[in-house]
């Protein structure tokens, strides 16, 4: 193992290390989980990393100090070499941020506060005034709003175009977009992407997004970011197909215990520095003890997601021959070509999330998820247990009534995210709560 080898020319608060190899092969990211980032000589021989909590660090030498701040401020190339100040970073987040970067086979990632928070740092690092953001649609609720209300307020416009959409349509959206952008005396920064879109689960072609944004920007200074939340890290790899800069709610699969809120942003070094410089302006970066939690969620995010993912096909085979059922929305169970076409060149599985479509409407949703006795009634996803909810209601009752038909959000549509029970045990709670129906 080479875990020691270290990357000399990464501008991180520390060297980043270097994936290792062992006869050879470099290393899995399921291996690479127990131990990546992280040399227990340097913590007393511990084992697991401890949590670090302190928000400075001491310099040893005042020669040291002066160089570490040439390489934040970049008066020095190259970034700072070690760690300054806990805004910045510190050593669970740098484990956080190696280990991250490793599933997504990114350049660099960064860790955040809340998914949220990512999401916010990444487009305020990307835009000024007069600049165009080009969207998939439908995106998450708070994403789609921070874009519409709050980037508007800095003079940020915004044009979007549906998940599924072919290139002809993605090509009359860009050419849309460049023309705002001239107009406004702007440009268009950024192409944000969400996928699957929530609570449809409608795919985004990132390889045509990715054809259409080389043909009309150029790709050193129009990034193509995309929240890979719902299949991401295991079932999806967006950098491969296209992607610049994968997003991710760490509070649903990877964190995966409904137990903290977090999220990153990986991807390439060239957008990353300046989502990074902001960061150390802002604050935003996830704290120690969150961090810590994520890198123990990680050692086994393969295993849930596996899990996980197994459960909902077995749980939607039932579901999908129940008579009180009229559809399911799964990505095991699509039934347009062009959506199944996205699916076989971009997804590695169907992930665990899907809506639940019943005959009637929400009186009948409300008496299936009031009998529900495994599955918890919350919104949110992700985790080790089963969650069901009621959109039209809940997550999606600020969306006006005729956006809300247009996103597909019926009465009789329930979202339900699977987690790693016992799918038998599953299937008879479901069974028993639409029998109640
Ligand atoms: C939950 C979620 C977010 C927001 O993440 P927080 O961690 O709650 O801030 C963003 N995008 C998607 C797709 C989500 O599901």
């Amino acid at each position: 193992m080479s875990d020691n080898d270290i990357d000399p020319v990464s501008p991180r608060m520390a060297p980043k290390r270097k994936i290792p190899e062992v006869g050879g092969r470099p290393l899995k990211p399921s291996t690479l989980m127990m131990g990546h980032g992280f040399d227990p000589t340097l913590s007393e021989g511990s084992l697991k990393a401890p949590i670090f909590l302190t928000s400075t660090f001491a310099f040893p030498s005042a020669a040291d100090g002066k160089r570490h701040f040439e390489g934040i401020t970049g008066k020095r190339p190259g970034g700072a070499d070690g760690l300054v100040y806990s805004r910045f970073n510190a050593p669970n987040q740098e484990i956080l941020e190696d280990r991250l970067a490793v599933w997504d086979g990114a350049e660099e990632a960064l860790s955040f506060s809340s998914g949220m928070t990512a999401i916010a740092v990444l487009l305020l690092a990307a835009c000024k005034a007069g600049d165009v953001i080009v969207h998939s649609g439908p995106l998450y609720a708070a994403s789609e709003g921070f874009i519409a209300k709050t980037m508007a307020k800095y003079g940020v416009t915004f044009i979007d175009f549906p998940a599924g959409a072919d290139r002809a349509q993605i090509d009359e959206v860009m050419t849309k977009a460049k023309a705002m952008a001239e107009e406004q005396g702007g440009e268009v920064p950024m192409i944000y992407l969400e996928s699957p879109g929530n609570p449809t689960n409608a795919l985004v072609d990132i390889e045509a997004v990715r054809e259409a944004r080389d043909a009309h920007f150029d790709p050193d200074k129009c990034s193509i970011a995309i929240d890979n939340t719902f299949l991401g890290p295991l079932w999806q790899r967006p950098l491969d197909h296209g992607a610049d800069l994968v997003v991710y709610s760490l509070t649903k699969y990877v964190g995966g215990h409904s137990d903290l809120v977090a999220g990153s942003v990986s991807g390439k070094k060239r957008f990353i520095d300046a989502i990074r410089m902001l960061r150390n302006t802002m604050g935003g970066i996830c704290d120690p003890n969150t961090a810590w939690m994520l890198c123990r969620s990680l050692e086994t995010v393969e295993l849930r997601m596996q899990r996980a993912g197994e459960n909902a096909e077995k749980v939607c085979d039932f579901l999908a021959k129940h008579p009180k059922v009229e559809g399911l929305g799964y990505l095991g169970m699509i039934k347009d070509a062009r959506q199944q076409d996205i699916y076989d060149r971009h997804c590695l599985g169907a992930g665990s999330t899907f809506s639940l479509l019943l005959k009637g409407g929400e009186a009948e949703c409300f008496r299936f998820l009031d009998a529900l006795k495994i599955a918890k009634l919350a919104v949110s996803l992700g985790g080790t247990e089963t969650l069901a909810s009621h959109p039209a209601s809940m997550t999606h009752l600020s969306v006006a009534e005729g956006r809300r038909a247009e996103l597909g959000i019926s009465d009789n549509l329930v979202r339900i995210s699977i987690g790693i029970e016992d799918a038998d045990d599953l299937i008879a709670d479901f069974e028993q709560a639409l029998e109640a129906v």
